[in-house]
C-alpha cells in the first residue's frame, strides 16, 4: 500500500469551501479598514486589540522556521496541540467508518478527541518494557485505519519510541504517523523534524506547553507536508491564535537562553530525582525519562498519594492505568521542591 494523500482526505473536506476571512488581501498597504466590524476606536487596553488577529500567523511562522529549520509553509500553529490532533481526525476519519491506533498507556486527548468525533480507536498496549509491539500493530492495521498517534517521548511513561520501529511504520504504513514530540527538548533522542523531507506521511507535533513555559498561552506547532498543513488551515476557526499570543509568543522566542538553561536543570534534577528516589524502600522501581517527569512504581501508590496530598504535594497518580498499576508520575520541580518531595517521602512509613 502507497501513500496517496487525494485518497485519504474526507469527501466532505475536499469538497467543502473555507471561511474566506474579511482581512486577506490588500492588508499590507491599506490604512482604512472598513472590512471587519471592528471597533475603529481601539479597545480599552493599551494594545492592537480591536484588530481581527492574522489568521495564519505568518510572522510567527516565519520566527520559528528559523529556529526549527522548516519552512514556513510546513508549519500549523494551533491552540495548543489539542487542536491539531482534532483537526488532523476530522480531517482523514469517517466517523463510525474510520479508525485510529494508539499505544497505551499514553496522551489520553488521541483517544479523546476520536471519540468526540465518533471515531473508532483501537488500541495496542505497548510492551512490557513501553515499546511499540509490531507483530501486534501489523495485525491491527486495517484499510480503515487512517492515522497511527505515536507519542515520543511517551506520557506518562517517559521513554522514547525505538526510532527503528518508527522508521517501519512509516515505510509500510499508508495512512499518517503522527509523532508527538511534547517532550523533545528534554530528550537524548533528536526529533523526526529533519525526517519531513524523506515521508509525506509524517506530521510532527511540539508544543510551547513544556520547555518554553508558555502552557498559558497555548500555542501547538504542527510540522507536515504543505498539502496536510493546508487542509489543516481550511477548516481551523479563522482566529484560531488570538492577538495576545502571536505577540507574546514571539517576544518568547527571543529568550532561547533562558529555555536552554532550565532544559539542562531539569534534566540535571530528573536524574537525580530518580536515584534518590530509587533509595526508598517503599519505590520498587523509577523508569528512565527522557522527559520532564519521572514514573515511579511503588508499594501503595494509592496510599501514598493520598499521604503527598496530605502533606500539599500534588502528583499525578496513573496507578489505575495499564502497564502503569501502582504507579505515579512525578513532574521534576524546581530543586526546591524536588528536595521539599524527597524530604516528605522520608517521613513516610508503610
Ligand atoms: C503536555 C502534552 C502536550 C501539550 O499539549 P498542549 O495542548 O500543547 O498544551 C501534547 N502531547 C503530550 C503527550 C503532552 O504530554
Amino acid at each position: 500500500m502507497k501513500f496517496n494523500l487525494e485518497n485519504l482526505v474526507r469527501e466532505n473536506i475536499k469538497a467543502m469551501k473555507p471561511y474566506s476571512s474579511a482581512r486577506h488581501e490588500f492588508s499590507e498597504t491599506a490604512s482604512v479598514f472598513m472590512d471587519a466590524n471592528e471597533n475603529p476606536f481601539g479597545s480599552a487596553l493599551p494594545e492592537n486589540f480591536n484588530r481581527y488577529p492574522d489568521p495564519l500567523q505568518w510572522q510567527l511562522k516565519e520566527k520559528l522556521s528559523v529556529i526549527k529549520g522548516v519552512p514556513s509553509h510546513n508549519i500549523f500553529l494551533g491552540n495548543g496541540s489539542d487542536e491539531g490532533i482534532d483537526l488532523l481526525i476530522r480531517i482523514f476519519c469517517e466517523p463510525v467508518h474510520d479508525n485510529i491506533l494508539i499505544f497505551p498507556p499514553t496522551y489520553g486527548m488521541y483517544e479523546i478527541c476520536a471519540h468526540v468525533n465518533n471515531v473508532q480507536v483501537k488500541e495496542i498496549p505497548l510492551t512490557s518494557s513501553f515499546q511499540l509491539d509490531m507483530e501486534a500493530i501489523e495485525q491491527a492495521v486495517d484499510t480503515h485505519t487512517k492515522i497511527i498517534f505515536i507519542c515520543s517521548p511517551n506520557n506518562p511513561t517517559g521513554n522514547s519510541i525505538d526510532r527503528s520501529n518508527i522508521e517501519i511504520i512509516l515505510n509500510n504504513f499508508a495512512g499518517l504517523v503522527v509523532i508527538d514530540e511534547a517532550y523533545i527538548n528534554y530528550s537524548r533522542q533528536g526529533s523526526f523534524i529533519p525526517e519531513l523531507t524523506e515521508y509525506s506521511n509524517l506530521v510532527v507535533m511540539q508544543t510551547l506547553s513544556k520547555a518554553w513555559g508558555l502552557a498559558g498561552l497555548r500555542l501547538g506547532m504542527i510540522f507536515a507536508a504543505q498539502q496536510i498543513i493546508g487542509l489543516m488551515n481550511k477548516i481551523k476557526y479563522p482566529y484560531n491564535i488570538n492577538t495576545a499570543t502571536q505577540q507574546l509568543v514571539l517576544e518568547a522566542l527571543n529568550k532561547n537562553d533562558w529555555v536552554n538553561e532550565h532544559i539542562l536543570t531539569t534534566v540535571k534534577e530528573r536524574e537525580q530525582l530518580k536515584d534518590k528516589l530509587s533509595s526508598l524502600s517503599f519505590i520498587l522501581a523509577v523508569y528512565p525519562s527522557d522527559a520532564n517527569f519521572l514514573l515511579a512504581k511503588m508499594n501503595n501508590a494509592k496510599n501514598i498519594y493520598n499521604f503527598l496530598c496530605s502533606k500539599r504535594i500534588i502528583v499525578r497518580d496513573r496507578s489505575n492505568i495499564v502497564l502503569c498499576e501502582d504507579c505515579l508520575r512525578i513532574t521534576i520541580g524546581t530543586p526546591e521542591e524536588n528536595q521539599k518531595l524527597l524530604d516528605t517521602l522520608s517521613t513516610y512509613s508503610v
